[in-house]
């Protein structure tokens, strides 16, 4: 059986601690199902400006074009704040993304039972949501052009662009369809288009290719709309698709109803190429204290295993054996609450290594 070749990029802050994490438990899966995973590290980020002066250099690059994958830890830090924008380890991210053609942003926001208490919001409100917000990634006003800061009649003016192309739009939709119909089939597409030109070209897009899903249901919401619904009955939606601006607040603010940026992983995927990293930041505050919460990156290889290698019950172990775990009450610091077993980001990481093997059995 051939290896499934992985590129390793662990960033900056916490990246390397949660993706060590994910790679032993990765090792773990090896041993359990026999398929083989070759990994090969690359820099990107802050580490990567110190070492080789750009954030995203040449060789990363090049490593993920080779790979089937690439497993992203995080990036940046106060180190690095002061850079110019086009310089700041940030803009490794957004390169990547750009070059590999990453148009999707998957990101799943589940409410787990033991830890229902976490959340905001009402246990009865929260209870059951299991979503996934659908970002698209390449396009919108982090794109555009023209964009900068403009000196006009002796004053400054900042400008960023909003645009789509109904090709760009149309591949995330579709996207966005092909989840729903693996899923509960109801797709919410979320716009602005009671103001936004862009955004009636989206909603556009979603009436003609609803044609083809005729099993799917199609709401559509503007964007503020959204952000209350999310808040008030979020175990309504299964797949939300959206543009990049609103779907990086809106995907935010799903994480925190869930309780802990800690647990919620991505996915970002193009025709060719997949990236996979934990939603949160490198998390400079707690870096180097062996307590981050390894379990967003470990969903992220779970979620690697689905969408790029096909490994479903494998995908499947590992989400089962991060919830055994939570119900055998072992919580890292960030999820921890009175009566639960508090333990660093190594016992976490071994507690769910240990709980594998029952969670591939139960299979
Ligand atoms: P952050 O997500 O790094 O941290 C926000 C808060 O959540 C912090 O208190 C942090 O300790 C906590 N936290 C985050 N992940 C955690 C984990 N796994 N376990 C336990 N606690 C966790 O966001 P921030 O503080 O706004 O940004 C810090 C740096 O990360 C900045 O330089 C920012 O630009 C960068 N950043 C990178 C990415 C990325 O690499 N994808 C995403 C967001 C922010």
């Amino acid at each position: 059986m051939p290896a499934y070749k992985i590129a390793v990029l662990k960033g900056d802050g916490i990246g390397p601690e949660i993706v060590e994490s994910a790679i032993k438990v990765l090792k773990g899966v090896e041993h359990l199902s026999g398929h083989s995973f070759e990994l090969e590290e690359g820099l990107i980020g802050g580490v990567a400006i110190d070492q080789k002066g750009e954030p995203l250099p040449q060789e990363t690059l090049d490593l993920c074009l080779k790979a089937d994958a690439v497993l992203l830890g995080a990036v940046g830090g106060p180190k690095w704040d002061n850079l110019p924008t086009s310089k700041r380890p940030e803009r490794g991210l957004l390169e990547i993304r750009k070059a590999l053609d990453l148009y999707a942003n998957l990101r799943p926001a589940k409410v787990y039972e033991p830890l229902i208490g976490a959340s905001p919001l009402k246990e009865e409100v929260v209870r059951g949501t299991d979503f996934i917000v659908i970002r698209e990634l390449t396009g919108d006003v982090y794109y555009g052009e023209p964009r900068g800061i403009f000196l006009e009649g002796g004053k400054r003016i900042g400008i960023n662009t909003m645009r789509y192309t109904e090709d760009e739009i149309r591949r995330v939709v579709v996207k966005g369809f092909e989840v729903a119909m693996k899923r509960r089939k109801k797709l919410t597409s979320v716009d602005k288009s009671n103001v936004l030109e862009v955004s009636g070209l989206w909603r556009d897009v979603v009436e003609e290719e609803r044609k083809n899903y005729p099993e799917v249901e199609v709401e559509h919401l503007y964007v503020d709309n959204c952000a209350m619904q999310i808040v008030r009955r979020p175990s309504s939606f299964d797949v939300i698709v959206t543009g990049n601006i609103f779907g990086d607040i809106l995907s935010d603010e799903a994480a925190v109803i869930t309780g802990s940026l800690g647990m919620l992983p991505s996915a970002s995927l193009g025709e060719r190429y997949a990236l996979y990293e934990p939603i949160h930041g490198s998390a400079p505050d707690i870096a180097g204290k062996g307590i981050a919460n390894p379990i967003a990156t470990i969903l992220s290889v779970a979620m690697m295993l689905r969408y790029s290698f096909h490994l479903e019950k494998e995908a499947k172990a590992i989400e089962r054996a991060v919830e055994l775990v939570l119900e055998k009450g072992y919580r890292t610091p960030d999820i921890y609450s009175e009566g639960c077993l508090k333990v660093g980001t190594k016992e976490m990481t071994d507690a769910i290594i240990s709980s594998l093997e029952e969670a591939w059995q139960s299979f």
